[in-house]
């Protein structure tokens, strides 16, 4: 497993000082660093290729729409989607819930409707369905979760009911690192009729996905977890649901005829991608795609996964710490250490080149839920290795002596 990390860590510029020193990066989960493949296909999308995409004549332009269209049909492979049209290409995971929320959400929600989400979504799952809640008038529920911090899925059976048209759920909770059981809330979502979004920012990271299997309605990710470049994010569904959405932009691309007595749209997935789109960015995901894939996504979930197992065994022996979530957790670990803010750990350690994170991680019901204002959060990518957790907890100790 260490060897996954070893032998790839020098293909990642960020993780090392300017002076050259090893970095011990462990923000994964916020965003990944990027491979130098990554780094150079943007370079050379914003470079010797760069032509805008869908209307150039010239032979650049075509070759650009070709490589932009190349990335659409890798993404759909990538999650086992249907068809390229499937894929509709977002700034990231936040775009691709609020064009759901807005475009589904501002047709399909009427007064008295009700969304379910979870106590431990992110903001940007919470956010977006409260806008269209106040704007439809519907109503927003709240699935809580068991003692070890997963999403309760015998509360959500038992709750849900025919007034919920949409389940918004975390795949993989970016706080606890629990892993939803998506199958089973899909077919409680669709046992009364709702649609069941799937934010699978954490997952699609670490996880084999295959659209089909899963059974959601909607797939939202952001291609800089994925270690790609910011910017870019991909929003997946159906194409029989995408084509009954109306679009949310609007703007150029997403037409098929102008006039100013009326404008007819062009079909799902341009509908959806008003006004130049991200040409680089969606170049440049493809080739992180192709960077992470042949790792097999199942490796990487282990080698996560046992990284955070061995972070929760080793910090569970101090004991002014409490740790949060699932013992089993998809390579991010929360802990707090009594007397301590969490940013005072996250300086600390910074100081011995450790970089954590710290804060409420956009899960603010979730900090309330567990009662603390911050945690301090470990968070494992395919280079992370036992370096890392070894800097981590000498960091940890020097805590301890300052504070202890
Ligand atoms: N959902 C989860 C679970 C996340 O971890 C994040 C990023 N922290 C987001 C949504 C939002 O992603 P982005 O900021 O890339 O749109």
């Amino acid at each position: 497993m260490t060897n996954l990390a070893a032998a790839h860590r020098a293909d990642f510029p960020g993780l090392f000082t300017p002076e050259g020193k090893p970095w011990h990066y462990l923000d994964t989960a916020a965003t990944a660093q990027k491979p130098r493949a990554v780094i150079d296909a943007m370079a050379r999308a914003m470079g010797e290729d760069y032509a805008t995409v869908h209307r150039g004549v010239y032979a650049r332009s075509a070759e650009m729409t070709r490589a932009f269209e190349a990335a659409r049909t890798r993404v759909a492979r990538f999650i086992g989607a249907g068809s390229d049209n499937e894929i509709v290409f977002v700034r990231g995971a936040t775009e691709g819930i609020n064009l759901v929320a807005q475009s589904w959400g501002g047709e399909n929600l009427k007064p008295g409707d009700r969304i379910m989400l979870s106590v431990l979504e992110h903001h940007s799952n919470i956010v977006p369905w409260q806008m269209v809640a106040t704007r439809t008038g519907a109503v927003i529920d709240v699935c809580p979760l068991t003692d070890d911090g997963r999403i309760d899925l015998d509360w959500l059976e038992a709750n849900l009911s025919e007034q919920h048209k949409i389940v918004a759920l975390s795949h993989v909770s970016n706080v606890l690192g629990s892993v939803l059981g998506a199958k089973r809330a899909a077919k409680a979502a669709h046992a009364v009729g709702a649609k069941l979004l799937l934010d699978g920012c954490q997952a699609a990271p670490r996880m084999r996905l295959a659209m089909a299997e899963l059974d959601c309605d909607f797939y939202v990710f952001s291609g800089h977890k994925l270690y790609g470049p910011t910017g870019v994010g991909v929003l997946w569904a159906r194409e029989e649901l995408l084509q009954a959405m109306p679009p949310w932009q609007g703007g150029g691309a997403m037409i098929d005829r102008v006039t100013f007595e009326q404008t007819t749209y062009a079909p799902a997935p341009q509908r959806f991608e008003a006004g130049t789109p991200m040409i680089t960015e969606v170049i440049a995901l493809h080739a992180a795609i192709d960077f992470v894939e042949p790792f097999g996504m199942e490796a990487l979930f282990a080698h996560e996964s046992a990284l955070a197992a061995q972070a929760r065994d080793a910090l569970r022996e101090v004991n002014t710490i409490r740790l949060f979530g699932p013992e089993q957790s998809a390579g991010i670990v929360s802990f707090a250490m009594e007397g301590v803010h969490p940013h005072d750990i996250g300086t600390i350690l910074d100081e011995e080149g450790v970089a954590i994170r710290a804060g409420h991680h956009c899960a603010q019901p979730l900090m309330d839920h567990l009662g603390v204002p911050a945690t301090a959060r470990a968070s494992f990518g395919l280079y992370s290795d036992e370096s890392d957790l070894a800097a981590l907890m000498r960091g940890i100790e020097r805590v301890q002596r300052i504070f202890g």
